[in-house]
């Protein structure tokens, strides 16, 4: 297998796209290589401009749970293109989408749609702010919210994949009013709460942490957040970019039984175009401008391409047994992968919820930032590598999660796993070699 021409693309992808990509976790550079470059994909399929076909892992990091191409989302979005791609003037599928929104997820009262998840944090922390008459956020230490200023502290696996703390250009006066906290530490959150809940607007948190590898809320965790929030009368804010619509059709608050007061949205209700938003109580949505006087806008917010991907690909979820299936596979997978790098004799810590995935190369069991941070990024590297050469593509961090979809099916993880015995032997040659 060879990548010549992603490696020519790539460098003339330098000279006019910073870094030569549009998103730092495209990049190739944490594990040693330049980036490919993509032409094509179909159901769990990509094939990159040197005519190399993967399994893809990555599903665009997650809204493509569908596969890539799925024939409803293209007539969706076909049918919908040839009758105009935006008004910036109401329509009716807005309404559809809102309301299906509402029927799975029913914390949701009120939604409004935004274009990217990014956006829907943002925007459900003004609004939070708005609605307590408070300025604190309270936050966890490797969980990415999108990259809005206030959110931009400790925050995952773009930055952790490079080693960067927070940004700059962030002012320390809007940071200030962001406290980061271990994931996982109630006891933390608790004694912060005690001295300073009074001032704290929201706690965000991803209710399943997706984006410093996976990582799970320990029991307890996700309703002792709900108690703090509530003896404060702070708002808890679950971002589900990546667990909503993914782990059950109400998301990680349905799967795991405790309801926020605000929901973040994004990935999977675009289908593949850009797409967020924001929900909850309409006591709290009504706060938001025309309703109220919170102000939030966006031109191409709702446009009919964007809503008629969403509603295509949330209709595909609603099928009955998609979840369990989903996880089914992702179970044969995970134990597949375990097994193998057991009888290769590398280390390998296997966290997995629903059909979110993610091996870390690491001794002990990962519970937070900072035990995932001990995991063996050049092992991850070589694991990387060695299996884009055996057709499979996985993110190109160590931080980030398998992201599973409808249309993997058992050969293709039977091929993963078959790579995969190689792949953790191509790892422990590596280890033993540097000692
Ligand atoms: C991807 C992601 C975001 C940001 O969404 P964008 O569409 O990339 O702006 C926010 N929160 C979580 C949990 C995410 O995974």
């Amino acid at each position: 297998m060879t990548w010549s021409n992603s490696a020519k693309l790539y460098e003339e992808a330098c000279r006019w796209i910073p870094g030569g990509v549009n998103s730092p976790v495209r990049s190739g550079r944490a594990v040693g290589m330049h980036p490919i470059f993509i032409r094509e994909a179909s159901g769990c399929r990509i094939t990159d401009e040197d005519g190399n076909q993967y399994i893809d892992y990555v599903a665009s990091w997650g809204p493509l749970i569908a596969g890539h191409a799925h024939p409803a989302v293209v007539e969706a979005v076909r049918k919908a293109v040839m009758k105009g791609t935006s008004y910036g003037i109401p329509t009716s599928i807005e309404i559809e989408l809102a309301r299906k929104v509402a029927e799975m997820v029913p914390s949701i009262q009120l939604v409004r749609m935004v274009n990217s998840g990014t956006e829907a944090t943002m925007s459900a922390l003004r609004l939070a702010r708005a609605y307590t008459g408070r300025r604190k956020i309270v936050k966890f230490n490797g969980c990415y919210h999108g990259h809005a200023d206030s959110l931009l502290v400790q925050a995952g696996s773009g930055l952790a994949t490079f080693g960067i703390p927070g940004s700059p250009g962030v002012p320390e006066e809007i940071v200030r009013h962001t406290h980061s906290m271990p994931y996982n530490d109630l006891d933390q959150v608790e004694g912060f709460m005690r001295a300073h809940g009074e001032e704290v607007a929201a706690v965000i948190v991803e209710p399943v942490a997706a984006n410093m590898g996976v990582v799970l809320p320990k029991p307890g965790f996700l309703q002792g957040l709900r108690t703090v929030c509530d003896e404060c009368g702070a708002l808890l804010i679950f971002d589900e970019v990546i667990t909503g619509f993914r782990l059950a059709q109400g998301g990680a608050q349905e799967l795991l039984g405790v309801t926020p007061d605000l929901t973040c949205l994004g990935k999977i209700i675009g289908g593949g175009l850009p797409v967020g938003a924001y929900g909850g109580r309409a006591e709290i949505m009504e706060k938001m401008a025309p309703a109220g006087d919170v102000y939030q806008a966006g031109t191409l917010s709702g446009n009919p391409l964007a809503m008629n991907a969403g509603m295509a690909t949330l209709e595909l979820l609603q099928n009955v047994d998609v979840y369990s299936i989903l996880d089914e596979k992702t179970a044969y997978l995970a134990k597949g992968l375990s097994e193998a790098a057991a009888l290769a004799g590398v280390p390998l810590q296997t966290n997995r919820i629903g059909s979110l995935a993610c091996g870390f190369f690491a001794i002990e069991p990962v519970t937070d930032f900072s035990s995932a941070m001990k995991a063996d990024t050049q092992a991850y590297a070589v694991f990387f590598r060695e299996m884009l050469k055996r057709g499979v593509y996985l993110a190109p961090s160590q931080f980030e999660a398998y992201f599973l979809g409808l249309a993997h099916e058992k050969a293709d993880m039977d091929h993963t796993v078959n790579a995969a015995m190689e792949a953790f032997r191509c790892v422990r040659d590596m280890t033993m070699s540097s000692g």
